[in-house]
C-alpha cells in the first residue's frame, strides 16, 4: 500500500484517465493529483517518495494513454494555474491556461500569438511539445518557463535550457511546468482576431476537428526544424505516404485513419488504446513496405497495455 503526502488539493486513487484525453482512451493512473496552488504542488513533490514516478499531464490532446493505465502520480493543473497577464508585448500564462485563451487575450491587447489559437492544448503541453503551426512555433516566442522540480523547488528555465526541437523540448525528469512567459510581435487586435477566425475555418475545412483525435499522428518524414525558418523545407508529408500505402480510412476495432485527413487517427466511438496504437503500427508497417519510410509517432503513447 503506497502512502502519499496529504495535499490541500485533490488526490484521487486509481483514477481512469479516459475522460481526460482527447482520444477518450486510457486506463487508471495510480493517483491523480490536482494541486490547489504552487505551494501545494511544491510541498507534495518534496514529500513524495523519490521512487514514485510523476507524470504531468495537460489536457491530453497529444496523448494515447494505454488501456492498463499509468503507474505514476499524474499531475493535472487546473484553477490556480491558469492566469493570463499581458504587459506590453510580454504575455505570461499559467501552464493550465488553454493555448486558445492565451492567443485571444494576447490579441485583445495587440500581441500576436495567433498561431496558438487553433492548437487545442494547454500552455504546459505547448512548451513541452514546442507546439506550432502556420510556420510559428512556441520556441519562437518563449522567453522563460517556470517549473516545480521533482524535489519541490521553483526554478526558471531559459529557452536554451529547454533545448527546443521539432515537437520536443527538454525538462528535468519529473518536473512540472507551472507558467511560461512569451514575447510576441505587435499587431492590430481586429486584424489578429480576423486572422485567427480564418485559421479556424481553414482547420475545419482540412482536418477532422469535430472527431476525437490527437492531431497529427506521425511527424512529416523529412527536413524539420523548430525555428520556422524560411529554409526549413518539409516536402514529404505523412498524409501523402499514408495515402500511397492505401491506409486512408483504414480501421482497426473502433480506430480509424480519418477519411478527411489521413494523418489523423480517430476514435470513432468505442476504440481502445490498443486499437488506436495497433492501427498506427499497422500504418507504419504498410508505409515502410510501400515507400521504405519509417514514420515516427508524433502522438505520445504512455502507460501499460492491458494484461490478460
Ligand atoms: C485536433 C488537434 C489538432 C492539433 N494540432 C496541432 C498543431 O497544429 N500543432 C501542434 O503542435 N500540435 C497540435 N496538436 C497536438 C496537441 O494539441 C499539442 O501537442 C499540445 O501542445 C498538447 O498540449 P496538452 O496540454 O494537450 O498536452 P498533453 O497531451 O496532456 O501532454 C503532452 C506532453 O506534454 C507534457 N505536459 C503537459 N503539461 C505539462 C506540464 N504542465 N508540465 C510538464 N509537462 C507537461 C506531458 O507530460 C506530455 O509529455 C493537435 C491536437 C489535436 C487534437
Amino acid at each position: 500500500m503506497t502512502t502519499l503526502p496529504t495535499p490541500r488539493g485533490k488526490l484521487t486513487e486509481s483514477r481512469n484517465l479516459n475522460d481526460l484525453t482527447w482520444l477518450r482512451v486510457g486506463g487508471p493512473a495510480d493517483f491523480l493529483f490536482q494541486p490547489a496552488d504552487i505551494a501545494d504542488l511544491q510541498t507534495f513533490m518534496r514529500d513524495l517518495l523519490a521512487d514514485i514516478s510523476v507524470f504531468p499531464m495537460g489536457v491530453g490532446s497529444n496523448l494515447i494513454v494505454r488501456d492498463g493505465g499509468l503507474r505514476a502520480v499524474v499531475i493535472r493543473l487546473g484553477r490556480g494555474f491558469n492566469a493570463i497577464s499581458v504587459e506590453g508585448n510580454t504575455v505570461t500564462a499559467g501552464a493550465a491556461a488553454l493555448d486558445a485563451h492565451v492567443a485571444r487575450k494576447a490579441a485583445d491587447e495587440g500581441v500576436d500569438l495567433t498561431f496558438l489559437r487553433t492548437i487545442p492544448g494547454s500552455i504546459g503541453g505547448a512548451v513541452r511539445m514546442n507546439a506550432g503551426c502556420y510556420g510559428s512555433y512556441t520556441a519562437d516566442v518563449l522567453r522563460k518557463a517556470t517549473i516545480v522540480t521533482r524535489q519541490g523547488d521553483v526554478v526558471d528555465l531559459t529557452p536554451e535550457d529547454l533545448n527546443f526541437r521539432y515537437r520536443q523540448s527538454d525538462l528535468p525528469a519529473g518536473a512540472v511546468l507551472i507558467s511560461a512567459t512569451f514575447e510576441g510581435p505587435s499587431g492590430d487586435p481586429e486584424e489578429l482576431h480576423a486572422r485567427m477566425s480564418a485559421q479556424l475555418q481553414k482547420r475545419d475545412e482540412s482536418q477532422p476537428t469535430k472527431d476525437r483525435s490527437a492531431g497529427s499522428t506521425f511527424r512529416n518524414p523529412a527536413g524539420f526544424s523548430s525555428t520556422g525558418r524560411a529554409d526549413d523545407v518539409h516536402d514529404l508529408k505523412a498524409w501523402k505516404v499514408i495515402d500511397d500505402a492505401g491506409m486512408r480510412g483504414a480501421t482497426l476495432g473502433g480506430a480509424q485513419m480519418s477519411e478527411k485527413h489521413s494523418n489523423f487517427l480517430i476514435n470513432t466511438g468505442d476504440a481502445s488504446a490498443a486499437d488506436l496504437e495497433g492501427l498506427g503500427e499497422e500504418v507504419r508497417k504498410k508505409v515502410y513496405e510501400t515507400s521504405g519510410i519509417t514514420l515516427e509517432w508524433e502522438i505520445m503513447r504512455v502507460g501499460d497495455p492491458l494484461t490478460e
